[in-house]
This record gives C-alpha cells, structure tokens and sequence, in this order.
C-alpha cells in the first residue's frame, strides 16, 4: 500500500477517511478521499502547480508557514498523477 497520496502528497494515514473511494466504492489505496472521489478526481483540471498552490493555500490556513509549507508540498510534481512520462 502507497503510504501518501499520489496527488497530494497527503500520508494517507492522516485521512480521516482512510482514502478516496473507487467507482464501486472501495478504498483506492493511491489517492486521498479529497483529491478522489467515486472513481474520480475531485478537480480534473488540476495541473501539478495548481494543486501545489492549493495545498499550500490549505496548509497556511492551518498555521503552518508559508516556507515550510512549500517544503511539505515541493514533491507534488513527482506524484504518479502528475508523471505522465510513466
Ligand atoms: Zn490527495
């Protein structure tokens, strides 16, 4: 099992869902439940900056530092969802 979310970077484990959920309603295993829903990412039109940006954004509202929060998020765009070369 992946350990962080494949879009994200989110450890799965801090998902209070415990993941986003397939089509047919199981765990994904690789995303988490708010990057993933039902067998669909929840913003499709995400490219690997903007879903930095936004973790960024979400991060900062919980009080961490903007500098430490790009550090938690600069490996976004290695993430499987954004390696289309794979
Ligand atoms: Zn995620």
């Amino acid at each position: 099992m992946i350990a962080n979310c494949q879009s994200c970077g989110m450890p799965l484990s801090k998902d209070e869902n415990g993941g986003g959920t397939n089509l047919d309603g199981t765990l994904s295993g690789e995303f988490c439940s708010l990057c993933y829903k039902n067998g669909m990412f929840v913003d499709p039109d995400f490219t690997a900056v903007e879903m930095q940006k936004h973790c960024i954004q979400k991060l900062q509202q919980r009080g961490i530092p903007r500098l430490l929060a790009w550090f938690m998020t600069r490996g976004i765009p290695k993430l499987d969802r954004w390696n289309t070369s794979k």
